[in-house]
């Protein structure tokens, strides 16, 4: 289960990272959106960055798209705007997967929850956060601006292309974090790493009101064991 790994740092709490301590260690980051002068835009193919030419020269290659340079200040300065809407992937374990509740304010991470109890800090974890019960209001409030969103993070491999090493997707999808816990499970249900598939799928429908409604969601479906990682070991 992801999380565990919090426990390594109880002897030697001086020794603990800040974050998440494999960002450094990620080639690149699949987005499902970029921003448009300030406001956000929803893509329906992957967008992904990178810092490395040859990881962006390789995607491009492989997904379709040209690797451009883009305004960030992060390492990650280019972007390939694919025309792949989906792509296989190897998920190593179920603690390459995380999911929590986040609002960030001026000063950074201001509320780091799983719902119920905080996450972070130290000082706070395990202590009820007061977020609402109801999935609705919880929406509510994070569109205000008031209470955290999802915040989703997997790290996986490209499964026709390995080499290129460890990518990150994250998600404030509600609709991926209403899924998660069948996602763990089925990460859970092999021994060793398993294959999914990482794509951003449609969603549209005709409310009662008669207002149409479109969106994209990401959606991870394992698809069984890794047989790579198999017939190496074998
Ligand atoms: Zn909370």
């Amino acid at each position: 289960m992801a999380n565990n790994i919090r426990r390594i740092w109880e002897t030697d709490p001086a020794s603990r990272p800040r974050e998440r301590t494999f960002e450094s260690d990620v080639v690149g980051r699949f987005r499902s959106g970029r921003k448009v002068g300030n406001q956000p835009e929803p893509l329906s193919e992957w967008r992904v960055t990178t810092g490395d030419p040859l990881v962006a020269a390789e995607i491009a290659r492989r997904m379709g798209g040209e690797p451009a340079e883009w305004e960030t200040d992060k390492e990650d300065n280019l972007e390939v705007l694919t025309e792949a809407s989906s792509i296989e992937i190897i998920i190593e374990s179920s603690d390459k997967l995380d999911a929590s509740m986040k609002l960030f304010g001026l000063s950074g991470l201001a509320h780091h929850c799983d719902g119920v109890e905080y996450l972070s800090p130290d000082e706070d974890l395990g202590k009820a956060c007061g977020c609402p019960e109801l999935v609705q209001d919880r929406k509510d409030r994070a569109r205000a601006g008031r209470g955290p969103k999802p915040s989703i993070d997997v790290a996986f491999k490209v499964a026709d292309a390995p080499e290129l090493g460890v990518f990150r997707f994250n998600s404030g999808s509600w609709e991926l974090v209403k899924v998660f816990h069948t996602l763990l499970a089925d990460v859970d249900s092999y021994d060793g790493p398993v294959r999914a598939r990482l794509s951003i799928e449609p969603v549209s429908y005709t409310t009662k009101a008669g207002r149409d409604v479109s969106y994209n969601k990401p959606v991870i479906t394992v698809l069984g064991p890794d047989e790579t990682a198999h017939s190496l070991a074998a």
